[in-house]
């Protein structure tokens, strides 16, 4: 292959939000970079994605030096089969029919002489590696958490420390120099945890490490060093490529989204622009979580009582029977101070200037996303990984004050609770401090990004360990 030909680096997302994000980002990156990216997931994902944007099936979309094609393939199920939200029953046949299409996809691109040099995935979906394997073609996995919960995940697989386990349910967790609360680790390494068979597909992926070319993480060095360095030590190549959704080589195909739900139309920017700088608090539990009704009407009466805040939420209403309301005439009672919406542009808002706050479910692409924007948070984590990133927020990076606990935990927050911890996080000494180290993490992600900094230089090292290894 001459040198100046593009190589063609095949994506396989897992169907949801939380990771087409992460990954849509990489394949923005890969391709500003120079190479030919195909983004393959499933159809109904690519449907909803199309909610979003105007993203065309099997269209090559140039990107900076190189493109961007999507290939999706149909899971087998009709479009509103509710078996996708059960995923024990779920992931088994998108293995079926996923092994299937990314094979084709592999043979399709060698008989037309442009053969693919690499493949990435991201978790939930280890069965990519085996088909990569298969091939003889070398592959990556995304990994769209900490590289501290990376670690968790590859301590418990290796049994590099103890972990809780049914007889003993309660013991802490050494991790590096840090030590965390059995509440504190990724819950899905819980012996009590509601989704064991999900925690089984992560280490599945741990598995796979030993023969990845490396694994890509979606955070950065200065933000996680100590864990970073701990894993090189493992003789794993880690590389910290994040935060991705900041990278500068994006902003080229920002048209180019992911987004499952279309932005509400209610002139969100020019709502914040109206607002003073640092005034606003932005409030949204991700994709997944809903709260139960009854903290939903305890946030918003804190938010009520809480008076000079001004807010915007996005919730999830969800239909009859499980619908969430807001109390009677909440919106009115505001005065104007307060926005409800059912899907917001995230980063958008986070990065706008009235922005002084964020309460978060902490799942990690926003926790990155209010990391690397300068934003202090207020933890409400509810499973998985976002009670570790909870503790690192609040405990590590220091940019949050702890305001909820896990679901396990069952414990309803007050609305004098969560009054109390919005004015300490809108203003006075922590305020400061938190709004301190937040700008410290702001201005070590954009350097991270920038042309010469840790993440551009690993990612270039990763595209030149793919050029080498190709015939
Ligand atoms: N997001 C968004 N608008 C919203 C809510 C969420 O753009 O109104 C995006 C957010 O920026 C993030 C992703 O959806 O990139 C959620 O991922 P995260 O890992 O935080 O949580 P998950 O949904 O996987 O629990």
């Amino acid at each position: 292959m001459g040198s100046k030909a593009p190589i063609h680096i095949l994506l396989v997302s897992y169907p949801a939000q939380g990771h087409i994000n992460p990954l849509l980002r990489l394949a923005k990156c890969l391709a500003a970079k120079g190479s030919s990216v195909i983004f393959t997931t499933t159809k109904k994902a690519g449907k909803d994605m199309q909610t979003g944007c105007n993203i065309t099936d099997k269209t090559v979309t140039p990107i900076g030096d190189g493109s961007l094609t999507f290939n999706f393939f149909d899971d087998g199920f009709k479009e509103d089969d509710p078996i996708r939200t059960n995923l024990s029953d779920y992931t088994p046949q998108l293995e079926h029919v996923g092994k299937k299409h990314v094979s084709k996809i592999i043979k399709n691109y060698a008989d037309l002489k442009t053969p693919i040099s690499c493949i990435i995935n991201n978790i939930f979906i280890p069965w990519v590696c085996d088909v990569a394997t298969e091939h003889k073609i070398p592959f990556a996995i995304l990994w769209s958490e900490s590289s501290a919960v990376f670690t968790a995940y590859y301590n418990y697989f290796h049994k590099l420390a103890r972990f809780p386990s049914k007889p003993e349910p309660y013991i802490d967790v050494q991790l590096c120099s840090l030590l965390l609360k059995h509440n504190e680790i990724p819950d899905l390494l819980h012996p009590f945890n509601n989704y064991p068979f999900l925690g089984t597909l992560i280490l599945e992926q741990i598995k796979n490490l030993s023969k990845a070319l490396c694994v890509l993480v979606d955070t950065y060095e200065e933000l996680e060093h100590d864990f970073i360095d701990y894993i090189s030590n493992k003789s794993v190549v880690i590389r910290p490529i994040g935060p991705l959704f900041n990278n500068p080589k994006i902003k080229c195909a920002s048209n180019i989204r992911g987004d499952f739900v279309k932005s509400d139309d209610c002139n969100i920017i020019e709502w914040l622009n109206s607002k003073p700088l640092s005034s606003v608090v932005y409030i949204s539990f991700g994709t997944i979580v809903s709260l139960p009704q009854e903290q939903v009407n305890e946030i918003a009466y804190g938010l009520l009582n809480s008076k000079q805040v001004s807010f915007l939420w996005v919730l999830k209403v969800k239909t009859p029977p499980n619908e969430i309301v807001l109390p009677d005439g909440f919106l009115e009672e505001t005065n104007g101070r307060g926005k409800v919406v059912k899907w917001g542009p995230q980063v958008e808002v986070l990065a706008h200037p009235s922005l002084a706050c964020f309460i978060t479910h902490c799942g990690w692409n926003s926790s990155m996303e209010a990391i690397a924007l300068g934003v202090p948070v207020l933890t409400f984590p509810a499973w998985g990984d976002q009670v570790t990133n909870a503790k690192f927020l609040v405990d590590v990076f220091g940019v949050g004050i702890r305001l909820g606990y896990s679901r396990a935990e069952n414990k309803l927050v007050s609305r004098d609770e969560v009054k109390k911890c919005l004015l300490e996080v809108m203003a006075g000494e922590k305020a400061e401090e938190l709004k301190k180290n937040a700008i410290k993490w702001k201005k070590a992600a954009e350097a991270a990004v920038a042309v010469g900094g840790s993440s551009d230089w690993h990612l270039n090292a990763f595209i030149e360990d793919i050029k080498k290894r190709d015939p």
